[in-house]
């Protein structure tokens, strides 16, 4: 029944999100993926309105099938479309058990918002999760946990084993909240553009490691190399346009 290839893993125990999110009665939520409606029926009996966009159109209508007739229906919209193409609507809480295929354009939209959100409440897998916390020096700090960071106060919320989800995932999950920094707080610099010089950083390194790869030196420590090795790996940089100085 349920469609894994986009991320379709039911969450049974819904409260491990919304406990986290302190929805406001005059809140507007943005949820990702509603699937069957587990989490969005627990945001519509706190806020004041939930817009749930979901990809597959069976699952839009068992979200809109289970409100119809009730007191939460006219509390929601549902927006059938890819979350990433669609434009989002003014919100001011984004809740999600995000598909993982999405985890990091959902991040980065919602960073890049010229309003972005007061909190924003998303489950994830593991991994990516603890990349978005690392902090300088952890084995999992990269381009992504530098630019979220930048943007945002990140914090690691809760675990979420493989065994609360229907089917169970592959991997554990977990949930974190993503405040946005505003005001003064948020960095005046162009996101895509910082976002490009991480990238570069990641693409002369993995040139190097190319060129070390190529030349068969990728185990071998500086100390182990004589003049030869020397002139052979700096004639091989130079030739990818990888300069020192
Ligand atoms: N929120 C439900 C829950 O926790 O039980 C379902 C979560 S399930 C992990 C992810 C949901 O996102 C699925 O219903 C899937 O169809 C939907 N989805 C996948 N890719 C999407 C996308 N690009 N935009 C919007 N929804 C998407």
């Amino acid at each position: 029944k349920f469609n894994t290839n986009v991320g379709q893993h039911i969450l049974k125990n819904p409260g491990v999100a919304d406990e986290y999110s302190y929805l406001k009665p005059t809140d507007i939520v943005l949820e990702i993926g509603p699937g069957t409606g587990n989490i969005t029926t627990r945001i519509l009996e706190k806020a004041r309105k939930c817009i749930a966009i979901e990809l597959d159109p069976r699952m839009a209508a068992e979200v809109t099938k289970r409100v119809q007739g009730g007191p939460l229906q006219k509390k929601l919209e549902v927006l059938l479309g890819d979350a990433i193409k669609t434009e989002f609507p003014p919100f001011d809480v984004c809740i999600s058990n995000t598909p993982y295929q999405i985890s990091s354009p959902l991040v980065f939209k919602l960073l890049s918002m010229p309003n972005p959100p007061r909190t924003a409440v998303l489950m994830f897998q593991k991994e990516f999760a603890q990349r978005l916390v690392a902090r300088p020096g952890d084995t999992l700090y990269c381009r992504l946990s530098v630019n979220a960071q930048f943007f945002a106060r990140i914090t690691h919320v809760l675990k979420v084993g493989k065994a609360n989800f229907r089917p169970p995932p592959q991997v554990e999950s977990a949930v974190v909240r993503i405040t946005p920094k505003t005001g003064a707080e948020r960095p005046k610099f162009n996101f895509a553009e910082m976002d490009g010089m991480l990238r570069v950083d990641e693409l002369v390194r993995a040139k190097v490691l190319r060129v070390l790869d190529q030349l068969e030196m990728t185990e071998r420590r500086a100390r182990q190399c004589d003049e030869t090795d020397f002139m052979k790996l700096l004639d091989a940089m130079n030739t990818e346009g990888i300069h020192f100085s």
